[in-house]
């Protein structure tokens, strides 16, 4: 049976921010700059959540989301020039690349995003960090999974931990910001007193936007394929890569190529055997040095437990309509405000509804 310290030291905050992605650290920004008092709590043992931007030689990889589009992502827009981060527009010069079932690879005309698609020059991951840089350093815990959030008669209360161990720690609020994926939260968080059967079922059914798919990122010296004409984007049939893009710095060095896995989540194999199986394919793409860079990056978002759950192992291909669960902004009479991407009233899925969805649990919830 697990007992439970009794006498554990409970800490009393204004509002918890449950997960530190874009859309929680953006909200934890917004109650900085309103001088409130919160804590944030983040499971990983690094912030960011999807956004994910590793870095080799001073350029960053983005193995989670690599563009925004200026033309119809006011907020993030305003939120680069408040931050002072430089943007650049995907590069998409030349001919694109096509894979038929078959594995017979044909040069086709090249195929603009419209509207224009942009990257940031220090990685996607440049936002989170010029957003920490503005909000206090103390107020974001690292490695703190949220397990259990109760309902007291004058607030809420949250444990941290595991549900099969004893807790790790607890906090009193007043109000919580969810800022995680729905689906997540009705999947690995108790909730007392019970939440409905239709909200916890909309919260389960709203599908975690990109969660079960997997990203590549390779670096070279030289850009085999711009000397030869080609855009770097290629889509193919068989895969492994399903749809490629350059993915070279602003200022070119590095050369990149990125693209995302065709293959579902349940049939992917291990990192080794993808990387080795993309390796091999580049190459039909874009000549035999794509196949040799000088570093690679691989991440299946579905293996990720703070990103997928189990209904996430089969992709969602459509970009699906993304609203509040069930139309509730909050629950428990606004002590619980949703916020995270897949609640965002418009661009759900996307960066710009991570921060839309923010702004609006913290304007609600203050
Ligand atoms: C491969 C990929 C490509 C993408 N491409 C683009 C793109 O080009 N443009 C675009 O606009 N969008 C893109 N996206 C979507 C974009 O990444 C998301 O819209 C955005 O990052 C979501 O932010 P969020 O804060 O809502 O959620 P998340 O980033 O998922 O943040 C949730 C946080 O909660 C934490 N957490 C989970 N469970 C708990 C718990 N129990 N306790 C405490 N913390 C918890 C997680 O660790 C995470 O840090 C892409 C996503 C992926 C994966």
């Amino acid at each position: 049976m697990t007992t439970f310290k009794v006498d554990m030291h409970t800490e009393k905050v204004n509002t918890i921010i449950i997960g530190g992605g874009l859309s929680g650290i953006y909200a934890a920004f917004l109650l900085a700059a309103k001088k409130k008092s919160f804590v944030l709590l983040e499971a990983r043992s690094r912030i960011g959540g999807r956004i994910l931007s590793p870095e080799h030689h001073g350029f960053f990889a983005d193995l989670g989301p690599s563009w925004y589009w200026p033309m119809i992502n006011p907020k993030v827009k305003a939120l680069i020039q408040t931050l002072g981060i430089k943007g650049y527009p995907q590069f998409e010069t030349g001919m694109g690349r096509f894979q038929a079932k078959n594995g017979h690879v044909e040069t086709i005309e090249g195929y603009p995003m419209d509207p224009p698609g942009w990257r940031l020059s220090g990685g996607m991951i440049s936002l989170v960090n010029g957003l920490c840089a503005r909000i206090p350093k103390n107020v974001i815990r690292l490695n703190h999974p949220v397990c259990e959030i109760e309902r007291l008669y004058n607030g809420v209360r949250v444990t941290v931990g595991r549900l099969d161990h004893e807790p790790e720690c607890r906090l009193t609020a007043s109000r919580i910001i969810l800022a995680l994926p729905p689906r997540l939260a009705a999947g690995s968080i108790l909730f007392t007193p019970d939440l409905s059967h239709n909200l916890t079922q909309a919260m389960l059914k709203a599908s975690t936007w990109m969660a079960g798919h997997a990203k590549f990122f390779a670096l070279y010296d030289k850009a085999n394929w711009r000397r030869i004409g080609l855009s770097g984007q290629g889509f193919s049939l068989c895969g492994p890569l399903g749809e490629i893009h350059d993915g070279s710095g602003e200022a070119n060095r590095p050369y990149g190529l990125t693209g995302f896995v065709g293959i579902p989540a349940l049939r992917r194999k291990n990192k080794k055997t993808m990387i080795s199986a993309i390796l091999a394919q580049l190459p039909l793409f874009y000549g035999k040095e794509a196949g040799q860079p000088v570093k690679v990056y691989y991440q299946d978002w579905a293996k990720e437990k703070f990103t997928a759950t189990e209904y996430d192992q089969r992709a969602a291909h459509n970009h699906p309509e993304f609203q509040p669960p069930l139309g509730k902004k909050s629950f428990w009479n606004d002590t619980v405000h949703f916020a995270g991407t897949e609640t965002a009233d418009y661009l759900g899925g996307y960066l710009e509804g991570a921060l839309s969805s923010a702004q609006r649990a913290v304007y609600s919830a203050i």
